[in-house]
């Protein structure tokens, strides 16, 4: 029960390392909002965690319409009081190299991978500022860190989401509000799923070459993203403050030849 009676706010929990971070979360006593873009994809998730009987409610909203993020963090206030921890995960996939991108296409990445956290935690801060208290976590990726083919727009708005983390770091740490970013590396999810079927012609093959860039000759599972965002989440990590923590098989930091 390391998240006891905390209200957790987790953009895109519908899929992935949302859902599954939902999941662990409500087994740790959080009281967890669950948004998505997707009605049935959300409620399976609220589903699957009242199954355990872990509390969870499902929003459905767009993070990047200002509207709903506003009508989704009055309707959390309004039931619950307070938001303590907010996890801006949702995100999605930007492929082909700069000059192969459309206007629309970067616009797109942009809005749902950085507009969204900057909507979503400029809403939800001013409750945490007036508690005092909170906990952040942003949904960078280890693309931040190092070059990787054919993602020119997913690689500038995870490092937006990398530096925007930082940025906040200092400017709310007075208002014991913390902030910290996850950087993963390749985590197997629909999203990575979808994002080799339109980029390989083999995705079998793609997947032997992501395995054998990260150390740990595997690819990641969302359970392994979410044990890191319950570190982040809990008061066990108050000391780290505007850190990036990299769950990537070691494919940021290792070389094996
Ligand atoms: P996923 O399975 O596709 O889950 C993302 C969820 O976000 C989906 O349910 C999606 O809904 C939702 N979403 C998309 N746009 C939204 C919006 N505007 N408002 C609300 N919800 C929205 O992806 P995932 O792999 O779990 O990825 C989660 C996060 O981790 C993303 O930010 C991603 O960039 C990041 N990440 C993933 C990996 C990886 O290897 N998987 C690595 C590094 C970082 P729809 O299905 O309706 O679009």
């Amino acid at each position: 029960m390391r998240l006891k009676g905390k209200v957790i706010l987790i953009s895109g929990a519908g899929s992935g390392i949302g859902k599954s971070t939902s999941l662990l979360f409500a087994r740790e006593g959080a009281i967890v909002i669950v948004n998505d873009l997707d009605d049935t994809n959300g409620r399976q998730t609220v589903k699957e965690i009242s199954e355990f009987d872990g509390e969870a409610t499902f929003i459905q909203a767009d993070v990047t319409h200002v509207d709903s993020v506003k009508e989704m963090v009055e309707q959390i206030i309004n039931q619950y009081g307070r938001i303590d921890v907010l996890f801006n995960n949702a995100g999605i996939s930007g492929v082909g190299q700069l000059h192969e991108v459309d206007l629309d296409e970067w616009d797109k990445v942009m809005n749902v991978n950085i507009k969204g956290v900057f909507m979503l935690s400029k809403y939800v801060l001013h409750y945490m500022m007036e508690s005092k208290s909170g906990s952040i976590i942003n949904m960078s990726s280890c693309i931040a860190e190092i070059g990787l083919a054919n993602r020119a727009s997913y690689a500038a708005s995870k490092g937006a989401v990398l530096a925007l983390t930082k940025s906040m770091q200092v400017d709310y740490a007075s208002y014991n509000i913390r902030i910290n970013a996850l950087l993963p590396g390749t985590i197997l999810t629909p999203f990575v799923e979808s994002y080799l079927k339109n980029s390989y012609d083999d995705p079998e093959k793609a997947i032997e070459g992501i395995k054998r860039r990260q150390l740990s000759g595997e690819l990641g599972r969302p359970v392994d993203v979410a044990n890191a965002a319950l570190f982040l989440a809990s008061d066990e990590s108050k000391f780290m403050m505007g850190s990036p923590l990299y769950i990537d098989g070691g494919v940021v930091f290792g070389k094996d030849a």
